[in-house]
């Protein structure tokens, strides 16, 4: 351990890896706190019998550069291609549209009856995102915010394009409905659909443990409150294993957890940042991956988006494992959050669908997990650029306090990465 300040990092998701790791390369001493019983967040690692999974976030974009360094500083861990063909059921039959075949899928919206002027609109939309990072960060997207996020998305588009293209990638991506997405936020979603993705091989179990042996990562610890004596943060309450709150004093603490739980935590102290925090709105979601006795999916195959229903998303675990299947329930048919039960209902009648689809019929299941989130995704607010700002304003006089997650870059993993990477920046700066 390095011998700088005592620093507490809360939530052991990829923001607070992030953060963490930055902290102590600079040699402070860290904590990373969470209050479930494995680091991950909404990585959302689990076994799939003796099988490593990762129920949430795992693919990682060709332009996830911090986060691939990164991977690469601390393993090298094997990644793997995954290709995203999704496909449509059109008229009772699969249709694959690749997204580097753009002249197919324009064929396939004119076909479907869309607009030209929204044809152009939307392709002029993903040339601009083609060339960004995918990161909420100032540029043409935050530009047009100013003059476009009065109305959402669906408003800016004709029916034809809004269903055939809009919602499945603001569904598959974020949980959230064309309407309630703004332009501004947009350009990072459509940056990261039109990029080329690879999973870890061995999921991101490795990557934590090979962590864990830098700083200390305490797991079934809540943060319950934080400490502030004479404006100036001093520590945390901790609620460990179920016991009652205790007193820790650390010289900063680093918030990295979805918004509403860093507002929970500052309100009392910093009541500006809590409330601006507490703006922020997160959608549900709920997955289940479930192995076979066979190979679900055929080669030409990678997955299938569906117009409506509580199951927006299905596709292969791996691209060697055709045999389990990532069910995705997302989006306004999929709320609130189904009982055991009307999860059930839905998981069976996704798998008839896609059973008869892929022409597996007779398959059976051998093992399956099941993961929901109240707060899955981030639903960024209109010029969403503006709440930032004023977050970063009013953070930089919170001594001994920083923030990070989804809510600032981006929900994508190398978004989170970087907001943790951001976060303990600043904070070493205002330390110093
Ligand atoms: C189903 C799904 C699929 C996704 N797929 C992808 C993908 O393929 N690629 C991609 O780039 N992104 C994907 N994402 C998005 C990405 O996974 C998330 O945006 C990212 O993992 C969020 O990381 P985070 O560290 O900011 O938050 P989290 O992972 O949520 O971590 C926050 C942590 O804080 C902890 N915590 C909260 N409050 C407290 C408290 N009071 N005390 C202690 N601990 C606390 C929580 O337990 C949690 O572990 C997906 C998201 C979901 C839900």
């Amino acid at each position: 351990m390095g011998d700088g300040r005592h620093i507490a990092v809360v939530g052991a998701g990829i923001s607070g890896l992030a953060a963490a790791h930055r902290l102590r390369r600079a040699g402070h001493r860290v904590e990373l706190i969470d209050r479930e019983s494995q680091p991950g967040g909404r990585c959302g690692v689990g076994l799939l019998g003796d099988r490593p999974i990762m129920a949430g976030g795992r693919l990682i974009g060709r332009k996830y550069t911090a986060l691939r360094e990164f991977l690469h500083e601390v393993g090298p861990f094997a990644l793997e291609p995954y290709p995203l063909r999704m496909s449509r059921i059109v008229a009772g039959e699969l249709f694959t549209i690749d997204h580097q075949d753009r002249p197919t899928g324009l064929r396939h919206l004119i076909e479907a009856g869309t607009p030209a002027p929204d044809v152009a609109k939307f392709s002029y939309l993903a040339s601009r995102a083609l060339t960004a990072d995918g990161l909420l960060e100032p540029g043409y997207y935050t530009k047009l915010a100013a003059h476009s996020d009065h109305k959402p998305l669906s408003e800016h588009f004709g029916p034809a394009l809004t269903a055939i293209l809009l919602r499945p990638m603001t569904v598959w991506t974020h949980g959230a409905e064309p309407e309630e997405v703004y332009l501004g936020a947009f350009g990072a979603t459509l940056a990261n659909v039109l990029d080329d993705f690879d999973r870890l091989t061995d999921g991101i179990q490795p990557v934590f443990e090979a962590l864990s042996r830098q700083f200390v990562v305490r797991t079934r610890a809540t943060a319950d409150r934080l400490l502030v004596r004479s404006g100036r943060v001093r520590g945390l309450a901790i609620a460990e294993n179920g016991s009652a709150p205790r007193e820790e004093l650390f010289d900063a603490v680093l918030l990295a957890t979805p918004a509403p739980a860093a507002a929970d935590l500052v309100i009392d102290e910093f009541p500006t940042v809590g409330k601006l925090l507490a703006q922020i709105r997160y959608l549900p979601a709920a997955v289940a991956v479930v192995a076979y006795d066979r190979e679900i999916f055929p080669p030409d195959v990678w997955g299938i988006t569906f117009d409506d229903g509580p199951c927006r998303a299905v596709g292969p675990e791996s691209p060697s494992r055709r045999d389990t299947v990532r069910y995705i329930f997302t989006g306004r048919d999929a709320r609130p959050l189904p009982s055991a039960k009307t999860f059930e209902s839905w998981l069976a009648r996704s798998e008839r669908t896609v059973i008869e689809h892929c022409a597996a019929t007779g398959a059976i299941r051998r093992d399956r997990v099941t993961r929901t989130w109240d707060a899955a995704y981030c639903a960024y607010l209109p010029d969403h650029g503006d709440f930032t700002a004023k977050l970063r304003h009013e953070i930089a006089s919170c001594t001994g306090l920083a923030v990070a997650g989804d809510y600032l870059l981006g929900t994508s993993l190398e978004a989170c990465f970087r907001a943790g990477t951001a976060a303990a920046e600043d904070l070493l700066n205002r330390l110093a």
